[in-house]
């Protein structure tokens, strides 16, 4: 039965952590109904989504009922899906460029809801991939905040086929720089090793759901 994986991940985090919060955030992007409600009727209260319409279909009719569900955003975010983003999700975990920070702030101000948020890095700096370069981040930080953006902290996806430790320590070294300490980063692979350097929130989904439809 897969919940085990659930108990599975939840014990090898504990274990990296030696005794620190971790927040295990489950990414339920392309998993069934049938899973998520398991996985949420087995006490796991934290969610990760990546797309902001997918978010609504799977979320909107169960949010109503569990109060102490935390919806993530952590995938891309365009700028005609902000109003439903700010709407729907707890915490965004993807502000990765200037105007995506300016529109997330008007619309903070509008619904007079205000996310916690982080600052996606590209750490590998990956042409294909989001996110802010390395060098860029303190500033964009700061700029952030200017705007009124409450940004706790830095989230990172690392090159896929490289060792993910040097860009774990590398987030962490940023975010201390950015004053802006909680790292969101590890995931099915790595999410042990992102424990041990420092991750608040590890985002596992194959490993927890199994592989993703479609
Ligand atoms: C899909 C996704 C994950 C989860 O990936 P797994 O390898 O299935 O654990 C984590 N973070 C982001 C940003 C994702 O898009």
């Amino acid at each position: 039965m897969f919940l085990n994986n659930l108990n599975t991940i939840q014990h090898n985090i504990a274990q990296a952590a030696g005794g620190r919060a971790v927040q295990l955030i489950a990414v339920s992007k392309n998993q069934s109904a049938e899973k998520i409600e398991a996985v949420l009727q087995a006490g796991q209260f934290v969610f990760g989504e990546n797309r902001v319409q997918e978010a609504h279909t799977h979320w909107a009719h169960l949010k109503p009922h569990y109060p102490d569900l935390c919806l993530h955003l952590i995938g891309p975010l365009q700028s005609n899906k902000v109003a439903q983003a700010v709407a729907l999700f707890d915490y965004i975990q993807t502000v990765d460029r200037p105007k995506i920070a300016a529109a997330l702030a008007a619309e903070m101000q509008k619904q007079q809801r205000f996310l916690p948020c982080l600052v996606q890095v590209n750490v590998g700096a990956e042409p294909q991939k989001a996110g802010i370069l390395p060098a860029d981040t303190v500033s964009f930080v700061a700029q952030c905040r200017a705007l009124g953006l409450d940004i706790q902290g830095l989230m990172c996806i690392p090159p896929f086929d490289q060792p993910p430790e040097d860009y774990f320590k590398q987030l962490a070294e940023l975010a201390k720089a950015a004053c802006a300490p909680v790292l969101s980063m590890g995931m099915s692979d790595d999410y042990v090793q992102a424990v041990a350097y420092g991750a608040h929130f590890v985002r596992v989904g194959s490993a927890l759901f199994g592989e993703r439809l479609n």
